[in-house]
């Protein structure tokens, strides 16, 4: 008899410049993390505490692929966010040593299904249906942290059809990637293969099919889809 009634699915694998690819164990979003998107969300950044969604792994689109336009949305929207590729194991990490869990840094695309996010915010449910959908984690190859000097300096951008949309520095963020990662530890077991999205610019706002996005920070491999 066979041990399994079909065969498990395999995990998407990152590329990893220079290295051997990334299986995606989990993946944890970051929410409000730039001060000005809060703002536009008609939200304040509460300093006390980040708060966290996820999505599947079996969300993950590589980029350089096609977006179909998702189901059940008019309102699909991009959040071009730093994404924190998680190498060793960690639980109860202090700040100063939470950069040495890091394997590598990727640029990444929460795409967002505004519409059903925002009816869940109403009436105070889950946001699962909004941001954990087929293809809706898009992400660039990973550049090994070792390859990644003086993080914090670097600009965040993304484009739609070449127009610029979103412009910050990773300094913007609230919280840093090594707080993230020392606040996450004590909620979870982090494991070699979890992705931390890590929030997103001001300047969130909707694609529709044929539109081309091109993500940036500094000089990490860009996150590229075109919406179809
Ligand atoms: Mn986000």
């Amino acid at each position: 008899m066979k041990t399994t009634l079909f065969p498990a699915r395999v995990p998407p694998v990152i590329p990893v410049t220079g290295q051997a690819g990334f299986p995606v164990a989990r993946i944890f979003c970051v929410g409000r993390n730039y001060a000005a998107h809060a703002a536009e969300m008609g939200q304040e950044v509460d300093r006390e505490s980040p708060f966290y969604f996820t999505k599947s792994a079996h969300s993950v689109l590589l980029s350089g692929q096609d977006m179909p336009y998702p189901p059940r949305t008019h309102d699909l929207h991009h959040e071009m966010e730093l994404v924190v590729a998680i190498g060793e194991g960690a639980r109860n990490i202090a700040i100063a040593d939470a950069f040495s869990v890091v394997t590598g840094y990727a640029c990444g695309l929460d795409m967002t299904r505004r519409d059903l996010q925002a009816a869940a915010k109403d009436k105070r449910r889950p946001w699962d249906t909004g941001k954990d959908f087929d293809n809706a984690a898009i992400i660039a190859p990973i550049t090994p942290a070792g390859q990644v000097a003086d993080l914090a300096s670097l600009p965040i951008t993304l484009t739609v059809n070449g127009e610029m949309r979103q412009t910050a520095m990773l300094s913007d963020m609230v919280w840093s990637v090594p707080e993230i990662i020392a606040d996450l530890s004590t909620l979870y077991t982090l494991m070699p293969g979890d992705l931390i999205m890590t929030g997103t610019p001001a300047g969130v706002g909707a694609v529709v099919r044929g539109d081309l996005m091109e993500g940036r920070i500094g000089d990490l491999a860009p996150v590229i889809a075109r919406v179809v």
